[in-house]
């Protein structure tokens, strides 16, 4: 099958890089903006104080969801036109439906019902409590924007006549907030996602995620593997690089890690660990109307 052209390897690659800095970028500070607005929090067993307060963090968010959906939307589509050579329409998605539904104050709501929880059931100080409760608001808020840049390919990949495939791109190279602060290398990201790089997606699947997910994604124009797949040549450049960063270690562990798609009853599909369970939208509907 012919290898697709090194330089539309090479732009590709610019654009994916441009888009993962923008997304984590975004995250970093929303994440952090979140966590201090969490941390500073004293309403928690008023109900008035707790609406005010989850209006400020969904209000934040949903901004952020609006940056993110448009700086995927500027780099999606610059990618798809390199590769596919033809011009997509943009548009962008409606954030405030991302959570199956669920309103970002509801989403953010479930953290005073965790902090009220822990105090009450578990030997922790209230330090702890809310350490937890602010770990907690950050992987949500990350969610969040990983749902808006999930949404916003989706919606532009279908408007684009010759694109029918595509595929996720792994970024070993972002850094996370906690590595760059320790001046360390950026870790081995998105194990699942590694595990599961070579999977290819119709356009009409939405991305299979998971918390933290740093992946981006690359359109297919023909067959996959052909010339018009450069995400594939990605994605092998860096499967090489971290399986020579760990020798034949972390090849060893990957190829024994089991990964199923499981549709979450609000977030769409995730990637899990074989092992773990989830709520599918039978019992998150079940929950709702208890
Ligand atoms: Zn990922």
């Amino acid at each position: 099958m012919p290898r697709p052209d090194p330089a539309l390897v090479a732009e590709s690659l610019a654009l994916v890089q441009a888009q993962a800095a923008a997304r984590w970028e975004i995250a970093a500070i929303t994440q952090a903006s979140v966590r201090a607005e969490v941390a500073a929090f004293a309403g928690w067993y008023s109900s008035a104080d707790i609406s005010s307060w989850v209006a400020r963090l969904a209000k934040m968010t949903r901004a952020s969801q609006r940056q993110t959906a448009s700086s995927t939307s500027a780099f999606g589509l610059r990618l798809l036109r390199l590769v596919s050579g033809r011009q997509a329409s943009r548009g962008r998605v409606d954030v405030d439906r991302l959570w199956g539904g669920v309103p970002l104050e509801s989403v953010y709501a479930r953290l005073a019902d965790d902090y009220r929880f822990l105090r009450a059931t578990e030997p922790l100080s209230d330090d702890q409590v809310l350490e937890r409760v602010v770990q907690r608001a950050g992987a949500q808020t990350d969610q969040a924007l990983t749902l808006a840049m999930r949404a916003q390919w989706q919606a532009d990949a279908e408007r684009s006549p010759v694109v029918s495939l595509y595929r996720r791109v792994i970024h070993p190279e972002v850094a996370t907030e906690a590595s760059a602060r320790d001046g360390e290398a950026p870790p081995l990201p998105c194990g699942l996602c590694v595990v599961v790089a070579d999977r290819v997606y119709k356009v009409a699947e939405l991305l299979p995620v998971h918390t933290f997910c740093r992946c981006t994604v690359a359109p297919i124009v023909g067959a996959a593997g052909g010339s018009g797949d450069p995400g594939l040549s990605l994605n092998q450049a860096d499967l090489e690089r971290i399986y020579a960063l760990g020798g034949g270690t972390s090849a060893a562990v990957l190829a024994k890690v089991r990964v199923a798609v499981r549709e979450h009853g609000e977030l769409g599909p995730v990637l899990r660990s074989a092992a773990d369970e989830f709520r599918g939208p039978d019992q998150v509907k079940a929950a709702a109307t208890r």
